[in-house]
């Protein structure tokens, strides 16, 4: 099952490689494998089975027959509440060796991998697994001679095709409300980072998640995503990803069986500086903060500083003096803040758009060039681009890199004027001493999640999702469960 390659002084975990279909891992049917690499050294870590069409097939075969014969839609609702929790245990249990697999497949800060993605994922499915005794359906108020009642049922076979940013907690997201709601699940993990999504299938089937329910299927996306789009008996498709692959997601639902398609896509946060901010070194740190945590390669990144000119080259000289701070080391160094972009691929890509935004008119402040090029591995500085123009490439698309377009704003309608207009709306920010005047900032902002004098506050307990070309539907909280059942009218003549 193990075919580990990278020979280094870091003892590696034991990968697994192969699909996981209907309670057991197999390869691909083709014998076909893609490589999975530590973005960090470029050395292969695996050679992972490429799942095509006939694998996705299979895998949501098994899904549809565990669904049908109840193997875990029909157990007492308390039941599949204990195996969660006590999948959840075990991904705290073996919290070190997930940690370990997700940095050294993308590049992550260890200290990040453990203290924030694995326990997320952990605490993502012990919140639906408590959920799963909690959920009513409802009596409708009609006449007395009749009885309506309003089921809550699971859809069935649920796809999840999920990013490389957060590889565990975007897939956690996803199938712990999708399983806590009864369906069965086929995962597609992004081709960058499928190693700990194959980990957790098996740690889900020691807990007692029934063979067939959930399935987890690696492979690219124009191979196993697409097919999975596709597919004819696939009644769901929870994807997070670029707006572009979103898109052709609502086609190939289109094309095939009308599958219900919930979309978590791009976003370019604007973060928003009143002049009357009382202390800008706090408004700096949560600048660098949004946007180099994580290198950048976050959905909710606070790419674009909007400030208020009075004060703007100020507080651009704090992010600038802190930028040092957020300068990418070894992801397995505990002290690292900031690891390896995913790919040498995607390294490229940032450091295009940096070039390009120069050419546009952007005056780099810091940063703009590839860093710890000796390593082998794709790292970017942290990088900050001043007089960015808002109409500008750089200002409108999204980067997913560690760089910062700072755009001056006169008066906060100008602001909101700025901040709304890309065709994203998944985050944005606003920082003012006038608490009145940032709320009445934060309801104009065409955004699913807004921070006022805070940023990146986080809780499974708050809807996470976007408005505009950033999707809809919503992960996280109650309402993310909205997505894995579907309302059942049964009426009674009394
Ligand atoms: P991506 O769109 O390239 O890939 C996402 C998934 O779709 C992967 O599993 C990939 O294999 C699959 N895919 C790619 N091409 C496909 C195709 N033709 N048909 C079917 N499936 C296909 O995105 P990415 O580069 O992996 O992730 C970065 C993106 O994710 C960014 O845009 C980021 O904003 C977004 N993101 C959004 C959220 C959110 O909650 N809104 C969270 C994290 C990341």
């Amino acid at each position: 099952m193990t075919k580990m390659v990278a020979p280094s002084a870091q003892p590696l975990p034991s990968f697994r490689t192969l699909a996981f279909i209907d309670g057991a891992f197999v390869p691909a049917m083709s014998g076909r494998t893609f490589r999975a690499e530590n973005p960090a050294t470029g050395a292969l870590l695996a050679e992972v089975s490429a799942c095509d069409a006939v694998d996705v097939d299979r895998a949501v075969t098994a899904a549809r027959r565990a669904f049908e014969e109840g193997r875990w839609a029909s157990l007492r609702p308390v039941d599949r509440k204990r195996t969660l929790l006590r999948f959840a245990e075990l991904i705290r249990a073996h919290r070190e060796e997930l940690a370990l697999t997700e940095t050294l497949n993308m590049g992550k800060p260890i200290t990040d991998a453990l203290r924030i993605d694995a326990r997320a994922a952990a605490d993502c499915f012990a919140y639906y697994g408590e959920c799963c005794d909690k959920i009513y359906g409802e009596v409708a108020p009609t006449t007395p001679d009749q009885l309506a009642l309003v089921l809550r049922e699971p859809v069935g076979v649920v796809a999840c095709v999920t990013p490389w940013n957060f590889p565990m907690v975007m897939a956690a997201w996803k199938v712990a409300p999708a399983l806590a709601m009864g369906n069965s699940v086929v995962l597609k993990p992004a081709e960058q980072s499928p190693l700990t999504a194959l980990r957790l299938a098996e740690l889900a089937h020691e807990a007692g998640i029934p063979a067939g329910v959930f399935n987890v299927v690696p492979g690219l996306g124009e191979e196993a995503g697409q097919a999975l789009g596709l597919h004819m008996d696939v009644d769901a498709i929870a994807f997070t990803g670029s707006t572009e692959v979103g898109k052709l997601f609502m086609g190939y639902s289109a094309q095939s069986n009308l599958k219900r398609v919930h979309l978590e896509c791009g976003g370019k946060t604007a973060f928003v500086v009143a002049h009357d901010v009382p202390d800008l070194d706090a408004v700096a740190e949560a600048v660098a903060g949004g946007i180099f945590f994580n290198q950048g390669e976050m959905c909710t990144a606070a790419s674009r500083l909007l400030v208020d000119n009075r004060i703007r080259a100020d507080l651009v000289a704090r992010i600038a003096a802190l930028a040092t701070q957020w300068m990418p080391g070894d992801p397995l160094d505990p002290a690292a803040r900031a690891g390896a972009v995913v790919s040498r691929e995607h390294q490229q890509r940032i450091l295009a758009a940096i070039a390009q935004g120069q050419k546009d008119g952007a005056r780099l402040v810091t940063g703009g060039a590839a860093v710890r090029e000796e390593t082998g591995g794709a790292f970017v500085a942290p990088t900050i681009l001043d007089d960015v123009c808002p109409s500008s490439a750089l200002a409108q698309q999204e980067i997913f890199g560690p760089v910062l377009s700072v755009i001056g704003f006169d008066g906060l309608d100008e602001a909101v004027e700025i901040a709304n207009g890309t065709i994203y709306g998944l985050g944005a920010s606003i920082w003012s001493a006038d608490l009145a005047a940032a709320h009445k900032v934060a309801r104009r902002f065409k955004a699913g999640i807004v921070y006022v004098n805070c940023f990146d506050a986080d809780d499974i307990t708050t809807p996470f999702g976007g408005m505009k070309q950033s999707g809809f539907g919503r992960d996280k909280s109650l309402h993310a469960l909205e997505k894995y059942s579907d309302l059942k009218t049964v009426w009674t003549r009394l």
